[in-house]
Formats: C-alpha cells, structure tokens, sequence
C-alpha cells in the first residue's frame, strides 16, 4: 500500500502510444486474443475476483455489474464507454483517450466478449474535440486491422464499436440519462427500479455502461491475472486509481496512485505541495459533488473508498481540489451552486427548484444582499432536495452545500452579520460575470 504503481499510465509517455501499432508493440490486444478463447462465464469471475470497483464515481463492482445481465433474452446486448467526464475537477480520462485509447478499446471488447455483446458504444463529452479525434482514429485503425468489424481476430465473433459525441450536458454523465441521449431523446436521467441499465439499458435491452478507467484497466488484469491486481491496494479497494489533481499546488495534474495512498504524502510528493507556499484550507477529494474537507480532516487521510468515507466524503472520480488559504468559501459554493443549477435537467421539481434557490441565496450573501435567516433557508431546501430525486445530481448539489456550511460555518456566519451591520462584502470574483449572464 502507498506505491507508486503504473498500470494504466505506464506507457503514457510513449509518443506513439496512442496508434494502434504503438499499442500493439507494448503488449497491447494480447488480452483481448486470450479472452476470445476463454468461456465468458469465467472472464466474469476473473473480473470479479480482481476486486476492481467502477472508476467513474458510484465505485460499484466492475465484475458484479456483468454478471447481472441476463443472458438469452433474445434480445441484444449492449456495451458503453461513459466517456461524458464532465465533473467539474476531474479530467484524467481526458489523459487515457489522448494518450492510450486502444486500452480503452480493448477493456470494451473483453466485457463485450464476457456477456456476449456485438455492439459496444463509446460516448464522449462533446467537448473533447481532441480526445474525440485520438478515439476515433484509434477506432478507425482497429476497424482497417480487423480487430473491431466481423470476424475479429479470425475468430468468428463479430464486434462492433460506435463513437458517439455528446452535445455538453452534464447529466449525460449519469449514466440512464446517457442512455436516453443515444436514442436520441432529451438526456433525462430515468427511474431506478425499474431502469436499471443491466437488465434495462440500451433500447431496454441489457447493457453494461464502465467509465472509460474501468475499462482501460481490464486488458492488464486479464494479462496479468485477477490475483496480481487484487494484491495492489487495499483490502476492499483494489487496484490503483488516477487522480485528477487541481487547485492551489505546485504541480496540477493527473496522477496514478494505489489505492490507499496517504493524502498528505500525495500533496507533498506528487502535486509538488502549495503553490506560493500558502496554507491548506481545504479539500475537495472526489469531484466537486463531494464533501469538502477542512486541512485538519486530512492530515491522516487515505485515499481510497474507505478512507475518505471514514471522513464522511467520496473517493467519487478521483477529482482532488486543493484550496489555500486564500480562497472564500462563500464564494466556492456559490460557483459550485451555480454549476448544478445550470446543469439540473429540469424533471424533478426539489432539484429544478431547489438548485436556483439554493443559487440565488448564495448570490445575495456573496453580494451584500443577505437577510436574516438565510442560512436555515439553505438548510431547509437543501434537505428537501437530498434523496427526493430521480437522479444523484440533487444530492451533488446537497451534498457539498451542506458539507461547506457545516465544516466553515463561522465564515458564513460572519458574511451575513457583516451585511446586516451595514458592511460592504470583500470584492468577490464570481459577482462581475454572473450579474452579466444572469
Ligand atoms: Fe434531472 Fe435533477 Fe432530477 Fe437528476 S435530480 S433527474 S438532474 S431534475
């Protein structure tokens, strides 16, 4: 545990890794040669016997998730990449589709090979018009070799790989609201029971959605084995993980850690410590729908699923937020309140409503405009707005509200008595271009 390891980026820096023959000429598409001659059945075990969990946030068992697709419906089966990596912190797989998609690729086919699927889709943000065009060359190449098309490999199996760019919603990320924008309706995220993509995805045919992480992890476990990955990390987090790391440091980036990696180590070593050399505020360990942090939470933290729940926050997508000193928190939430109300997709009503409420409370504290009792407004809409919705975008918004007021409750206290003394609120950097779009 606390290793440096190099899975998924080992060859990252390779400048040809990203072509089919750069792939292939470090080991690349020996797993997927493997797999077609193994039973599905037990590539499914091996998956699970990995111990690997779900890479875009939810953290839910990679090899579980494939053993819940119902096998001979006699209907078909589908695979996606969720590639819409829109959570604002996180870009690391902005990395994996620029530098090394043919891993990505391969992940896809050997969990199309495990439940037997001929059609895979890989859907991008549509705002990553570089990534998008490293995918589809990759795709473009693996289709002129044969290894994506009929056939594959000789083999007789046939497999096929569509790249679909997304149009900029964040909720598409949420992965049924994903599936409702490749059929080509409004992504709105549906209800769970009874859409659970595995039996009900894709055209409400079984349907396996990975983040493009997972994926680009499952060519190493099957040419190294299930044991050798599960021995990397923890004991319930297996595996490395990227972290995408961001904020007041030396050395923003993305970084590939094993799991259980000591966050302060991580600051130090890695992110290169504090830009400027100012102190730590906080940090935001999952994406910005994660509970915030304060400097003194973190000092024995660990990354990994246990280690940040233990601490009431989120692994999530492995977006780290680093905040010094500097930073208002008043102004922090207000930004990220903004982001959620812009992004709510409008079906619930305690999100659609709740979110600008939210929005707009923080707008007046941050300008001056506070009135008595604002702060249990917030409290009071936000606990109508977690758990009440169909989608995890309200308790993303709920979640870190409540965790900023709660862990720097003084500084909102302070904004507001300050206002009601009659007191001019600190020039605040978001005021000027919200007052000009809203
Ligand atoms: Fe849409 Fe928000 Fe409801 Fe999710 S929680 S379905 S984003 S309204």
């Amino acid at each position: 545990m606390g290793q440096h390891r190099q899975i998924l980026l080992e060859h990252i820096q390779a400048t040809d890794q990203h072509t089919l023959a750069g792939y292939e000429s470090r080991g690349g598409y020996t797993a997927i040669r493997k797999v077609l001659g193994m039973d599905p059945v037990a590539v499914i075990e091996e998956v699970k016997k990995s111990g690997i969990r779900g890479r875009g946030g939810a953290g839910f068992p990679a090899g579980q998730k494939w053993s819940f697709v119902p096998r001979n419906t006699g209907k078909p089966t589908y695979i996606i990449c969720n590639a819409d990596e829109s959570e604002p912190g996180t870009f690391k797989d902005r990395l994996l589709m620029e530098r090394n998609p043919h891993a990505v690729i391969e992940g896809m086919m050997i969990a199309a090979w495990a439940i037997q699927s001929k059609w895979m889709c890989l859907y991008i943000r549509g705002e990553y018009a570089f990534p998008y065009t490293r995918v589809k060359q990759a795709v473009d190449e693996a289709y002129a070799k044969g290894y994506l098309g009929d056939n594959i490999f000789g083999s007789g199996y046939s497999l096929h790989l569509v790249v679909h760019r997304g149009a900029g919603a964040y909720i598409c990320g949420e992965e049924t609201g994903l599936i409702e924008s490749l059929e080509g309706k409004k992504g709105q995220p549906r209800l769970k029971p009874p859409y659970f993509p595995a039996t009900m995805g894709l055209y409400y045919s079984p349907t396996i959605v990975n983040n493009v992480e997972t994926y680009a992890a499952v060519p190493w476990i099957m040419n190294n084995g299930a044991d050798t990955y599960a021995a990397i990390g923890t004991e319930k987090s297996k595996g490395t993980k990227l972290v995408s790391a961001s904020g007041h440091i030396n050395k923003p980036g993305v970084y590939e850690i094993e799991m259980g990696y000591p966050f302060m180590r991580f600051l130090e070593e890695e992110c290169g410590g504090m830009l400027n050399g100012k102190k730590l505020k906080a940090v935001i360990p999952g994406g910005s729908s994660t509970p915030i942090l304060t400097a003194a939470d973190v000092q024995d933290a660990v990354m990994d699923y246990e280690g940040w729940a233990k601490l009431g926050t989120f692994l999530g997508s492995g977006g780290v937020i680093i905040l010094d000193e500097t930073v208002d928190m008043v102004d922090a939430i207000r930004n990220l309140t903004h982001f959620y109300a812009h992004e709510s997709c409008g079906q619930c009503t305690p999100c659609r409503e709740g979110s600008h409420w939210v929005q707009k409370v923080f707008d007046r504290m941050a300008t001056g405009q506070s009135v008595p009792g604002d702060l249990e407004l917030i409290d009071s809409i936000v606990k109508q707005i977690q758990g009440h919705t169909i989608c995890p975008l309200g308790d993303a918004l709920a979640m870190p509200v409540k965790s900023f007021l709660a862990k720097f409750q003084d500084e909102f206290k302070t904004r507001i008595l300050s206002t009601l003394e009659g007191k001019s609120p600190p020039a605040s950097r978001l005021h000027a271009s919200f007052e000009t779009h809203h």
